[in-house]
């Protein structure tokens, strides 16, 4: 359980824009076409090297100056012009409008976990709001980050999905909200009082969330870096597939082009859109790819992840094993449990049994015990039976690990996300 100290760190200027607001889907409805409206302006993270010089270029400047503002932007993690000392004063201003517009206004911070959980609400350019978690362990520090304003996969037990799709995201917002989290980490936040509880160099990590390779710590208990971003936190990221992997490319294009940090710390959730998988199976990033399943049966899975109508649960498990195929990535299932729902030791029994039948070694199942939500009837599973459910999945040979649910208190953890938390 989370210690709730709910200290509000930053407020500035919340009320200067509402978040647009708009109707909650009825039950079943998607919506894959988000409103073209609010489209944030173009910044350097949307755009690759050579996109960046030419649009140097074409605002009259020297192509090289694009690289220095890289490095302001990925390296160095400052974006106001007045540190930017190595630009020319007269240019400064210019490029920094044009090409590093101000994307994410924080709205406020919340920490809980003992100040190993930071939650951050994030204004964009329109209003909208969106949520992003900056997460502590023994041996790594997670990002969970926002791809969507709001969600349209309206998974009923999700409070982001009873919100509706707002709108995508743009890459550099994405991307940005990483950004936002190496600046914090490196003016000290999350860092070690505690000599013992450093975040170092680490393997697999003990938690239930997805271990990274290459957490860098300080063995001083200075300052530690972001080493695993995981896109859990609002939105479903296959649904806005160009902004999604665009932010992905930033975050792994070596430094100053990018954050220069390993594919391998990445992880992508999906609620399983089948083609989008395929493709970025294709894409050649090996970062890991995670399925929300939380049923293995079509029947139940209809009722709690929609999208199971166009693709069910056989073709989404089918498209998780070509994407480890592809890649060499260990696929995760994620499965939230839900009392009386889906936590049957018979639905354990026919989960093992449809990962066994595609082979061995290819998959590891997370189950999530199920984090509260407004107006939602339904809670987690009682210890017992979540204990149950996972020893039948070992014991029929399927890794699994159940998931923490870090900041749950603050409405930080898996599918507590939503803007009307602001
Ligand atoms: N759209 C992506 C990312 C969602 S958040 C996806 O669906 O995969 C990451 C995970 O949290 C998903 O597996 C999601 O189903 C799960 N989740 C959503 N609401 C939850 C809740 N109330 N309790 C526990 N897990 C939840």
């Amino acid at each position: 359980m989370s210690d709730l100290e709910p200290t509000t760190v930053s407020t500035s200027d919340p009320a200067a824009l509402p978040a647009p607001s708009n109707p909650r889907p009825r039950p079943g409805e998607l919506n894959f076409a988000a409103p073209r409206a609010g489209k944030p302006p173009q910044h350097l993270a949307d755009l690759d090297p050579a996109e960046r010089k030419a649009a140097v270029e074409a605002l009259g400047h020297k192509g090289f100056r694009a690289k220095q503002l890289s490095t302001h932007y990925f390296e160095r993690l400052v974006e106001t012009p007045a540190e930017m000392s190595d630009l020319p004063k007269a240019i400064r201003d210019e490029l920094v409008a044009r090409l590093l517009p101000r994307l994410l206004t924080p709205v406020r911070t919340l920490t809980a976990d003992q100040g190993r959980t930071i939650k951050s609400v994030w204004r964009l350019h329109d209003g909208a709001l969106v949520e992003s978690v900056l997460m502590r362990y023994p041996r790594r520090v997670t990002v969970c980050i926002s791809s969507q304003a709001g969600c349209g996969m309206n998974c009923p037990f999700c409070a982001t999905g009873q919100e509706g799709l707002t709108r995508n995201m743009s890459a550099a917002e994405i991307v940005g909200q990483v950004v936002q989290a190496a600046r914090m980490l490196r003016h000290g936040a999350l860092a070690v009082s505690d000599p013992t509880d450093r975040g170092t160099v680490g393997g697999e990590g003990a938690g239930g969330d997805m271990a990274g390779d290459e957490a860098d710590g300080d063995a001083e208990g200075g300052p530690v870096r972001v080493s695993n971003v995981v896109f859990m936190g609002m939105g479903e990221a296959l649904a806005n597939y160009k902004a999604a992997v665009g932010a992905v490319r930033r975050i792994i294009d070596p430094s100053p082009d990018g954050l220069g940090m390993s594919a391998r710390g990445i992880t992508l959730s999906t609620v399983g859109l089948v083609p989008a998988m395929d493709k970025l199976a294709a894409e050649g990033i090996p970062l890991t790819l995670a399925l929300s399943l939380h049923a293995p049966d079509d029947k139940l899975r209809d009722e709690l992840v929609p999208v199971n109508t166009r693709w069910s649960v056989d073709e989404a498990i089918d498209a998780a094993y070509r994407y480890f195929e592809a890649t060499g990535r260990r696929v995760s299932i994620e499965y939230a449990l839900i009392r009386g729902m889906n936590d049957q030791g018979w639905r354990a029994d026919l989960l093992a049994a449809k990962l066994n039948a595609r082979g061995r070694g290819w998959v590891h199942v997370n189950p999530i015990p199920l984090n509260p939500t407004p107006g939602s009837r339904w809670t987690a599973s009682e210890p017992g039976v979540e204990r149950e459910f996972v020893r039948r999945l070992r014991a029929l040979g399927v890794p699994t690990t159940v998931r923490d649910t870090r900041g749950s208190d603050i409405d930080g953890a898996c599918g507590q996300l939503a803007a009307s938390t602001a």
